[in-house]
């Protein structure tokens, strides 16, 4: 089972990221910026690090990318190496290409559009997960 933690803030999407992630993965939810990254500080902290973030680009109180950046200057700070880097792959409404690239040179691993696929989504997550191996 992998450890997903889903940020978005739509209960509808959320509840539909679960849906599609049932028996594959064990999902932790947060619906904004905040508590998305308290989710992956105490995953750190006790040592139960998430496989993947599934993170939403638009949210109420910061947005999905400055979320991966905090994230990713965190790993810089504590010294991960590129192959234990938590991969994230953002999740965008609209194809807009200025968001998307700047969420690459963010680091993100990967990136879908909305509305959600359930075969994208399963193909992108392993793909990700594989590429990590
Ligand atoms: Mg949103």
């Amino acid at each position: 089972m992998w450890r997903i933690l889903v940020v978005d803030d739509d209960d509808n999407e959320r509840e539909l990221f679960a849906q599609i992630l049932q028996g594959k993965a064990k999902c932790d939810l947060a619906k904004n910026g905040r508590e998305a990254i308290s989710a992956y500080n105490l995953s750190i902290r006790e040592k139960k690090s998430y496989d993947l973030i599934l993170l939403d680009i638009m949210l109420p109180d910061m947005s999905g990318i400055e979320v991966l950046d905090s994230i990713r200057e965190k790993e810089k700070r504590v010294g991960v190496v590129k192959q234990r880097k938590i991969p994230v792959i953002m999740v965008t409404a609209k194809a807009e290409k200025d968001v998307v690239l700047e969420a690459c040179r963010k680091g993100c691993n990967d990136y879908m559009i909305k509305p959600v696929d359930n075969h994208i989504l399963l193909e992108k997550i392993e793909k990700t997960l594989k590429k990590k191996l």
